[in-house]
């Protein structure tokens, strides 16, 4: 397993790492195969979306605020039950296949690690199977 580490810098925050999960796929010298991406925690998560216009992740992030307020009645003591529901409705990992050394994405697709609970310092794992 590889592992990188990702630092946030706001609250809620989409932060494309395409480039450090290509960067992990290139060290392990896996030509075809299979890239497991995953987050070991329980208010982040990961998510594959348009990197071209980044209206696009402020739209996601805005309308997310108002699906799942900050403040509702929740039980959690921790005060922090809107990054946890975020979390779960994102999930903590993504496939996708690796051909010719890199990641097969769609030509507006990036990879973001979904902050919902920064800053922080977050891992990210993967576990890259040749074919
Ligand atoms: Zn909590």
């Amino acid at each position: 397993m590889e592992k990188s580490t990702v630092r946030t810098t706001k609250h809620n925050e989409l932060i494309e790492i395409t480039d450090i999960v290509n960067s992990v796929i290139r060290k392990a010298g896996v030509k075809s195969g299979i890239c497991h991406i995953f987050v070991p925690h329980t208010t982040c998560g990961l998510t594959i979306n348009e990197n071209a216009d980044p209206s696009v992740k402020a739209d996601i992030i805005a309308k997310l605020e108002q699906l799942v307020p900050v403040n509702d009645s929740y039980s959690h003591f921790e005060g922090n039950s809107d990054a946890h529901i975020k979390s779960s409705i994102f999930g903590h990992s993504l496939i996708v296949f690796v051909e010719n050394g890199s990641l097969c994405l769609g030509t507006w697709q990036g990879i973001f690690l979904c902050e919902f609970d920064g800053p922080r310092t977050r891992q990210v794992w993967f576990k890259i199977l040749s074919q």
